[in-house]
């Protein structure tokens, strides 16, 4: 489903990804881990054409990704991602967020979209929500919300970086329990996480990123118990 060959990410002249090359398939829950700055969510931006890249080639269902793409906008369709910070519209309700995209971008019907994200919110304990403000929610309320924008545009992946990072402890499990919903329902989803446990409980596999490369690449209990390179051991060390 997704294919990455030999990418090369440089801002000015730092090598940012060096000769990154990974294969997601269909159904598969792939968990980035690796230190502050090793390249993660520029990673994920560049999925998502949120950034150029100046070597390497991205396919999604066969399309290859090129800021340049005249569809580019349909592959952004393919992807949905979900950002630490939430991003949501701070002046439109949670059902209007949820709405925006599927009926501008989409142009489907509204009414359909709607039913649809009711049943999403639901699912996410946030129907009675639908007509708040995204300010008057809680940290793990608002990251709810902003799976449930994403999931509404039938993404053939899903994108996540470090989604409950700016979350109070308490809030951290819902938003969890839900990817891990979703990783049942056999999502393609690529995430970003410092919560090892959680990594390691939902991984297919587990990517470990260090300087720009894919040091390591294995299952979770390989990697977590067994780590290849003396670098994924110092930092399972620190991390666990
Ligand atoms: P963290 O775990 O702290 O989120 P990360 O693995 O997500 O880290 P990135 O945000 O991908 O790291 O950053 C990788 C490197 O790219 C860092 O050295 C960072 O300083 C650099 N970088 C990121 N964005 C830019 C930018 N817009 N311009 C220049 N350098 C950047
Ligand atoms: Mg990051």
């Amino acid at each position: 489903l997704l294919k990455i060959e030999h990418l090369t990410k440089k801002f000015e002249d730092n090598m940012i990804l060096d000769d990154v090359s990974l294969t997601v398939h269909r159904g598969e829950v792939i968990v980035v881990v690796g230190p502050s700055g090793c390249g993660k969510s520029t990673m994920l931006r560049c999925i998502n054409a949120l950034e150029p890249i100046q070597g390497g080639t991205i396919e999604i269902d066969g399309q290859q990704i090129s800021q340049k793409s005249k569809n580019l906008t349909e592959l952004r369709q393919k992807v949905g991602m979900v950002f630490q910070s939430y991003e949501l519209f701070p002046h439109l309700t949670v059902l209007n967020n949820i709405l925006l995209a599927p009926t501008k971008v989409q142009k489907r019907e509204k009414e359909e979209v709607k039913k649809e994200a009711m049943e999403l919110l639901d699912r996410v304990g946030l129907k009675e929500k639908a007509d708040s403000f995204p300010r008057q929610l809680s940290g793990g309320q608002k990251q709810r919300v902003a799976i449930v924008r994403a999931l509404c545009m039938h993404p053939e992946i899903l994108l996540f970086d470090e989604v409950t990072a700016a979350l109070d402890p308490e809030m951290v499990r819902e938003v969890l329990d839900v990817m891990l919903q979703l990783a049942q329902q056999g999502k393609t989803m690529v995430i970003v996480t410092h919560e090892m446990q959680f990594a390691r409980a939902i991984a297919d596999r587990v990517i470990f990123l260090e300087g720009g490369k894919i040091v390591e690449d294995a299952d979770p209990d390989t990697f977590f118990d067994h780590p290849q390179t003396e670098r994924a051991k110092q930092f399972l060390n620190v991390f666990t």
